[in-house]
Formats: structure tokens, C-alpha cells, sequence
């Protein structure tokens, strides 16, 4: 079996890339801070100190990185991606990008001769784990059906989009709902507690309405008890929303709900719950605004 690359272990990188050596891929990974790699190697990964490094061994390589500015810096920057990246070669980014970042990289990539794939992803921790990933891939279709097996394990319906930032834009749009439900939903609660409600009377009740759904069932009893594990970092959805707006704003679409919702991820971030899981907007929100 050929060998995979894997740049970038943090919540979503490390339990995609131990699927897949759970099943049987051989991998090859990297991560800024490379103690990050030991638990990898544990379950047979071997680990390759740069991106380059990676990328001259292996005949794709897959990158899930926080945000645009490590996906451009983990391609262009010194012991990159370009370095070895050539005719024969792909490259996958997972991470969730703009499309202008995504386009940028794409370029980069295809002067080079190799091939080149976005794949941003819907679902978070235990999705990833489970090998539960939604995959939204935009580029060279040939690759994309060159990584439909590592893609068979990672998630649980791999969509081809088309061209590049077709992924990127859909992955944004799901993300700019999903942080304005977030927020809806934390007021909702706060109004409720604040109204003497029993909180877990009022989440029976929900989940019964027609607005019920996975991420209210599953956030909402560790949001009453302010509990807030990350699963999916808080600073990871600003900058989703940060970018969807963009996109908004590209495109002349006036959005006051999903603008009021980035604000109140940013004031979270302002009260050190960056790190947090996302829910943990919900705190921002609990806070009396005068
Ligand atoms: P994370 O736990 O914060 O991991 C971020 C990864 O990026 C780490 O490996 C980190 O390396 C690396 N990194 C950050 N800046 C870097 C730089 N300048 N150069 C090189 N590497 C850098 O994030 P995550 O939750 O796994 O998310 C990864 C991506 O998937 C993000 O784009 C996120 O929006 C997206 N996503 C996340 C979820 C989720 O539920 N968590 C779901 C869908 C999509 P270090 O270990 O050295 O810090």
C-alpha cells in the first residue's frame, strides 16, 4: 500500500490519521510541535521532521491545519510543501480555508506539476474518531478518486464539488448556520434559566419540537452545566464566521445574524475561552451587556 503524508495532528489531524492506520494505511506524519507525533508513532505512524520532508516520501499527502495562515505557511515557508511537491504527487488540505487561500495554494501546487485537492470536512471530534466525517473535496478529480479509500475510512460521504473553492465556500456556509444556532441557542438557554425553568425539562422540551437537532442533543447538557471540553475550538469557529462574512461581503449579502453571532464568539475570545469548545459562547452571552 502506498504511503500517505499527514500534516497537522491536533484534535481533528490525530483522529483522522489514527483511522487511518487503524485500517491498515501506512502513514507518514508531521506536526509543528512534533511531541504531538508520539502517540502517532505509538500505533505505527512514521514521522518525517518538515513538511518536505513528508511530501518527498509519500505520493499524497493530506494537511488539517487551524486556519489559513498555517496552510499557507506549512506550504510556502522554508522545508515546505513546494519544496518536494512534483509531477506525480498530490496534495490534499482538509483544513478550513477561504477560497482565495485554497485558490492561492492550489497555484502554487499545479505550477509545480503536482495535483491538488481541498477537502474541508463536516463534523467534529467523535465524527472524526469514528470515522463519521462529512468531506467536502473541490480540484483534480483524478486525485480525489486517488484518496476515495483514505477518504472511505476518514468519513461517512465524500462529496466532489467541482472546482476549487467549491469546498471551501460550502464548508463556510455550514459553519457560519452552525455558530449562528450556537448563539441562538445559548440566549435560549439563558432566558430560560434566567426565567426559573428547570434546564433539563426545557432540553426534553426542545428535542421534542420540530427544531430539535444533533448538535442542541448533544451540546446542550454540558452547556447547563458549563462544561466546555473543546471539540471544537471556539477560535476556530470565529474564524469560520470571520470568513463566511467575508464571503458575504464579497458577494453584497447582508447577514445581521450570522454578524451579531461573530460578535459574541469575539467577545468570548476577548474573556479567554478561545481554546474552549465553541459552546462556550455560551458564557459570552450569560454576561450582562451594561
Ligand atoms: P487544533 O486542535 O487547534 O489543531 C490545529 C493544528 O494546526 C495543530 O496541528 C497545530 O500545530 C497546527 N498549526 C497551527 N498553526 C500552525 C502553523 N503556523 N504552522 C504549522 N502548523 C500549525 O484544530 P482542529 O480542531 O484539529 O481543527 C483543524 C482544522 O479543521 C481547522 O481549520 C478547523 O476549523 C477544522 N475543523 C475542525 C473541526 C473540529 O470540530 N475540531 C471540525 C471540522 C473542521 P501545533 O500542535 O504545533 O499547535
Amino acid at each position: 500500500m502506498e504511503e500517505i503524508g499527514f500534516l497537522g495532528l491536533g484534535i481533528m489531524g490525530k483522529a483522522m490519521s489514527m483511522n487511518l492506520l487503524r485500517h491498515g494505511f501506512k502513514v507518514t506524519v508531521w506536526n509543528r510541535t512534533l511531541s504531538r507525533c508520539d502517540e502517532l508513532v505509538e500505533h505505527g505512524a512514521s514521522v518525517a521532521e518538515t513538511p518536505a520532508a513528508v511530501v518527498k516520501k509519500c505520493k499524497y499527502t493530506i494537511a488539517m491545519l487551524s486556519d489559513p495562515s498555517a496552510a499557507l505557511s506549512v506550504v510556502f515557508d522554508k522545508d515546505g510543501v513546494l519544496e518536494q511537491i512534483c509531477s506525480g504527487k498530490g496534495y490534499i488540505d482538509m483544513s478550513t480555508v477561504d477560497a482565495d487561500t485554497s485558490l492561492k495554494i492550489s497555484e502554487a501546487i499545479t505550477s509545480k506539476g503536482g495535483s491538488f485537492l481541498e477537502a474541508p470536512v463536516s463534523g467534529s471530534k467523535k465524527p472524526a474518531e469514528d470515522g463519521q466525517l462529512v468531506i467536502l473535496a473541490a480540484g483534480v478529480k483524478a486525485l480525489y478518486e486517488e484518496a476515495l479509500p483514505a477518504f472511505g475510512v476518514m468519513g461517512k460521504k465524500p462529496f466532489f464539488l467541482g472546482h476549487v473553492g467549491n469546498g471551501a465556500k460550502t464548508k463556510l456556509v455550514v459553519n457560519m448556520i452552525m455558530g449562528s444556532m450556537m448563539t441562538a441557542f445559548s440566549e435560549v438557554l439563558v432566558l430560560a434559566d434566567r426565567s426559573g425553568l428547570n434546564p433539563h425539562t426545557f432540553l426534553d422540551v426542545l428535542d421534542l419540537c420540530g427544531i430539535a437537532n444533533p448538535m442542541f442533543r448533544m451540546k446542550g447538557p454540558t452547556m447547563i452545566q458549563g462544561s466546555y471540553s473543546p471539540a471544537f475550538p471556539l477560535k476556530h469557529q470565529q474564524k469560520d464566521m470571520r470568513l463566511a462574512l467575508a464571503l458575504g461581503d464579497e458577494k453584497g449579502i447582508s447577514m445581521p445574524v450570522a454578524a451579531a453571532a461573530n460578535e459574541a464568539f469575539k467577545k468570548a475570545i476577548s474573556m479567554g475561552l478561545g481554546d474552549l469548545d465553541f459552546s462556550a459562547v455560551h458564557e459570552a452571552v450569560k454576561v450582562p451587556e451594561h
